[in-house]
Parts: structure tokens; sequence; C-alpha cells
């Protein structure tokens, strides 16, 4: 791999359109407990883990550009876009992940004022939604089950950023980074997306660069990009003319 020559952060929020349901681990719900639990902190405050967004948005970018090495594995060829960005699968030694996505934890103040007055004692983070099967022939409902998921309206903070190297096409990285973005818009992050869920929106992103001299001067990075929509038409151009100046010095 070349040289370091610096990262792009794009960070922002993640605005949930619809319920969100992100699965966790059984086990660690107490008995009487819901059938499908969401994933959860520590705390017990719902978030979306980095890798979710990661797959999805990998995903979403094999599918566009028919990529399919192997059934249902990712790229691991080492020169395409995607493996550029997140790395090629199962052969580290071809290319390295530029892409770092970070857990987005739940805005918990934004969330109190939007839905403390549902909750009557102390503060819950997810809604319980029973759903049933229908039965072709009798005609009546079967198999009830009870999803849990965060409300639409939750805000989470998203944190991500890409790392360049001495002879990237920042351009396309960025580019084709963006476009998995908005087609995660389109698309669902989490369960039962064909029926609803997750769906999701980027809102107020900023982009900010750090060169790689910085990290030995001052350790600051550069705006380039503020309140930005994934909706805003030139974004990306204007972008990278700023981020390829400030990678140039
Ligand atoms: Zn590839």
């Amino acid at each position: 791999m070349n040289k370091f020559i610096g990262r792009l952060f794009i960070e922002g929020d993640i605005r949930l359109l619809t319920g969100l349901h992100i699965g966790g681990s059984r086990e660690t719900v107490e008995i009487g407990g819901l059938d499908n639990p969401v994933i959860k902190t520590i705390e017990g405050i719902p978030y979306i883990p980095g890798s979710s967004l990661k797959g999805k948005i990998r995903c979403l970018l094999e599918r566009a550009r028919n990529i399919n090495p192997k059934e249902g594995e990712p790229c691991g060829c080492g020169k395409c876009e995607v493996c550029l960005l997140f790395g090629s699968h199962n052969d580290k030694t071809k290319t390295l992940s530029r892409v770092i996505i970070r857990d987005s934890f739940l805005d918990q103040e934004d969330f109190k004022n939007n839905f403390g007055k549902y909750f009557d004692r102390d503060i819950e983070y997810t809604e319980e939604k029973t759903e049933n099967i229908i039965d072709r022939i009798a005609g009546t409902a079967r198999y009830p089950r009870t999803m849990e998921r965060v409300p639409a309206g939750a805000k989470f903070k998203f944190s991500s950023s890409i790392a360049f190297y001495e002879g990237d096409d920042v351009e396309k990285l960025v580019k084709t980074f963006v476009e998995g973005m908005r087609m995660l818009e389109d698309d669902y992050l989490g369960g039962s997306g064909t029926r609803g869920y997750g769906h999701i929106k980027f809102e107020n992103l900023s982009f900010y660069v750090k060169p790689y001299e910085s990290y030995y001067k001052d350790n600051q990075r550069k705006e380039i990009g503020k309140s930005v929509a994934l909706t805003d038409k030139d974004i990306v151009e204007e972008l990278v003319k700023e981020l390829k100046e400030v990678l140039k010095k």
C-alpha cells in the first residue's frame, strides 16, 4: 500500500423515517422479554452498529455494479472501487479497508424531547410491534410475534471516514461512497425492510479533511462542507475539488 496522504470525515445524523429493527442477542434479554429484541449498548440504549451500515452500503454498491464473485459473498478482487473502499473480502493482502464507519449512537436528548411524553416512567427507547402471518385458508392470523423496534423519528449520530493513499482516485472513491449512502436512503437498514422497517435519511452532513501533516503539526481538520443533504445536487463535485486542494499541499 502507498503512503497515507489524509482522511475525509463524513459526520451527521441518521434520522429514522420508519421504525428500525437491528437484531440483538436474545440471551441478553430477561425472561418474559420480547421475541425479537434490538441491539443495545450495555446501558440498554439502542444503537446502529457500524458493521450494519458498512455491510449494507457495500452490498448495495456491489449489487448496483453486478459484482458477484461468489454467491452471496462480498467481492475480494482488491481492484474494484468497492474493494478499495471496503477492503478485499477474505484476502486482506490485496487491499485494506479505506472506510471506517463508527457505531451510531442514539441522540438521547433529541429522543427525550420527541418521545418523552409517551413514556410515563423512566425513558424507554423502543416500541413493541406485534405481527401476524395470515393463514391463507382460514383467513385468520396465526403465529403472532413481537418485534422490538426503535420508533420513527429517532435520531442517531453518524460518523465515518475515508483514508486516502498516494495514487488513489480520490474522486472515484468519494463518489462511490456517497452513491452508496444515497442508495441506502432509498433502501433500508436492518430487518423487515420490505415490510416497511428501516427507512432512514442522512441529515446535516458535515465534511472535514485532515491531511497527513496535520497529525504531526496542529492535529486540526478543515471543514469543507456543512449542513449537507444527499439530495443537494453538486455536493460531490464541490467536495472533491476542495479535498484535492488540501491533500495536494
Ligand atoms: Zn472487488
